[in-house]
């Protein structure tokens, strides 16, 4: 090998193996980490395969964190933040702090009202209460929640919220909005979710929408939706 070419090489492994450190450095002090699933990619089989929670949760998932912390160098102020007022001041950051910060909140939360089937309880008495007295039962929600699901135009969320005033509200979202951030229509906290982005079911249910999110109700974890909800901050003001 003529000696140029060498040292060519030489150069460029020893560039390689800079932005490799570099790289893994900054990962080390990312703010923003992957949370683990709380159960394995398989226990939500058959409503959710575990193909599409492996892709769903260390693709999706794991984009949006990267691409979030990527951002953190223009926006230093990021890392005085939690996720949640990342969410409320998200009006002063760019496209791709809405989209990724959003996508990683979203997820981050998704995972957790989930369980595998008939483990997920009943609401409680509070929750109950609230649900009555906003849509007559709890089957009169699922089918309000469902219907607003399935009529999301392309990607997007359903969401349960409190409102500030301390009731419940069923809206949706584009893209990686949700009802924390200061830009959407409808605002409240969040006590239950559905991804309603064609990653989240097209493995399975190809375009029949409606399926996945009617089946998707034996996975919802009702007791950790009845935590959120007592611990709503309207609630407890209330
Ligand atoms: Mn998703």
């Amino acid at each position: 090998m003529r000696r140029n070419s060498l040292t060519a090489l030489l150069a460029a492994g020893l560039l390689m193996g800079a932005v490799m450190l570099a790289s893994a450095a900054a990962r080390e002090n990312a703010p923003f980490t992957l949370p683990d699933l709380p159960y394995a990619a398989d226990a939500l089989e058959p409503v959710i395969d575990e193909q599409t929670m492996e892709l769903h949760h260390g693709r999706h998932h794991r984009a949006y964190v990267d691409n979030l912390n990527v951002k953190v160098e223009e926006y230093p102020r990021l890392k005085t933040l939690d996720l949640e007022q990342v969410q409320r001041e998200i009006s002063s950051f760019d496209t791709a702090v809405r989209n990724n910060g959003g996508g990683h909140y979203n997820h981050s939360l998704f995972w957790t009202l989930m369980a595998p089937a008939g483990q997920g309880g009943e609401p409680g008495k509070a929750l109950t209460a609230a649900i009555e007295r906003e849509f007559g039962s709890m089957d009169a929600l699922r089918t309000q929640f469902s219907a607003a699901a399935a009529g999301v135009f392309g990607a997007g969320w359903a969401w349960l919220i409190v409102r500030d005033d301390g009731r419940l509200a069923i809206t949706t979202t584009p893209n990686q909005d949700n009802p924390l951030m200061d830009v959407v229509a409808e605002r409240g906290t969040p006590i239950l979710a559905l991804d309603v982005w064609e990653h989240a079911y097209y493995l399975q249910y190809r375009n029949r929408r409606s399926d996945y999110v009617e089946v998707w109700w034996q996975v919802v974890d009702l007791t950790e939706v009845e935590r959120r909800f007592v611990n709503a901050p309207a609630r407890k003001q209330g």
